[in-house]
């Protein structure tokens, strides 16, 4: 963890005039570089091993410079040489991800957002009781596989992208699958799927306005998700399983969405319930989250995740969405953090929004 006042000592020996925002290449940083160069920024994209070709095609999205380690492991080494390069780094699911959050909450390199939320958000244990104590609704939760009395989605422990989850009608079918490693059961919600993309400002005061700050919707996109999205082509799931096939839910890309106008109360309704809940658990979620959800015919918001950072459900929308639109023109969420960044730098409130 890094401690209270690192990031102002670290600031202190930054040149604010010459800030850099870096990023890991992967998930969403075309957009994030593309949104730092619009609001003035020099980027730098840490690629490991050597950068990927495709930025070449993408000179708005391709960073100033590479900065080219051999590991992800290698990168908290690296972290003065970076301070030093003046950067302020972005995290993303999959910096996250191939870090590991334990190593990321350790970089000692300023980092947009506040890192404590990684502790809620990356324990399905802790997710819940946050978003339980915001009175966020989410799918029920059977304790034990006997109490299954409906369609249930089994989810492993630490099972990613849609990986490692399957669905059970009955506590038959479950005892069928025996499962070795640990799992949560959750109660199987029928209804469309909205992942709700907001940004919360401490430090901006026109708006949606919470007890500080203000709260923003950005976008809302939905998962392609293989192969369960497509499988109803191919017949019942029961035929299916006699050849062997098994629904999945590995996320292959995004659709972006409106919603219903008169949903929206209720899509700030949550938004602003997780964010007052998570200044008192940990002082508070900054910049981009989403609340991934599933709406029934009777218009009840189930919400079974929230991701505490950017995320590649944004990436339709670089040049702004149906809801981005009222705030400005072109706004995506990577130019939105940019411009966070710099409203901060201007007020001299970095601390405020970087840990
Ligand atoms: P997750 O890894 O939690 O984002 O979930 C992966 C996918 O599984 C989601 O995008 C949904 O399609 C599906 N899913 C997860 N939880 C539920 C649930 N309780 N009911 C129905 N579908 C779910």
């Amino acid at each position: 963890m890094v401690a209270e006042n690192e990031v102002s000592n670290w600031l202190t020996e930054y040149d604010r005039d010459e800030l850099v925002i870096a990023t890991l290449c992967s998930h969403t940083s075309l957009q994030i570089f593309d949104g730092a160069k619009k609001e003035g920024f020099k980027t730098l994209g840490i690629s490991v091993g050597p950068p990927a070709k495709f930025y070449d095609a993408f000179p708005k999205g391709k960073p100033d410079e590479f900065f080219v380690v051999d590991n992800h492991s290698d990168i908290p080494e690296k972290a003065e040489d970076l301070r030093q390069r003046n950067v302020i780094l972005i995290p993303h699911g999959s910096f996250v991800e191939y870090l590991g959050p334990d190593n990321f909450e350790k970089l000692q390199v300023p980092t947009f957002g506040n890192r404590k939320v990684l502790r809620w958000e990356s324990s399905r244990i802790k997710e819940r009781e946050w978003l339980e104590s915001a009175g966020i609704e989410m799918p029920q939760l059977f304790k034990e596989p006997e109490q299954i009395d409906r369609p249930v989605v089994v989810k492993f422990d630490g099972a990613k992208g849609g990986r490692g989850f399957f669905i059970v009608k009955n506590y038959r079918e479950f005892e069928k699958v025996n499962p070795t490693q640990r799992y949560t059961i959750q109660e199987y919600v029928l209804g469309t799927r909205y992942y709700l993309h907001y940004f919360y400002s401490p430090i901006k005061e026109d708006g949606y306005k919470l007890s500080k700050g203000i709260l923003e919707l950005l976008s809302i996109d939905r998962r392609d998700e293989t192969n369960i999205d497509e499988m109803y082509k191919l017949g019942s799931q029961e035929e299916l399983k006699k050849l062997s096939i098994y629904p999945s839910f590995v996320v292959t890309g995004n659709v972006p969405l409106t919603i219903r106008e008169s949903l929206l109360a209720e899509v700030f309704d949550m938004g602003e319930k997780v964010v007052e809940k998570s200044f008192e658990l940990f002082g508070g979620i900054i910049g981009p989250f989403c609340l991934e959800t599933i709406v029934n015919d009777e218009l009840q918001f189930k919400v079974f995740e929230v991701s505490a950072r950017i995320v590649a459900g944004t990436n339709p929308f670089i040049s702004g969405s149906p809801y981005s639109e009222f705030l400005e023109s072109n706004l995506s969420t990577g130019r939105r953090i940019a411009q966070e960044i710099n409203m901060a730098n201007e007020m001299d409130r970095l601390d405020e929004i970087l840990s």
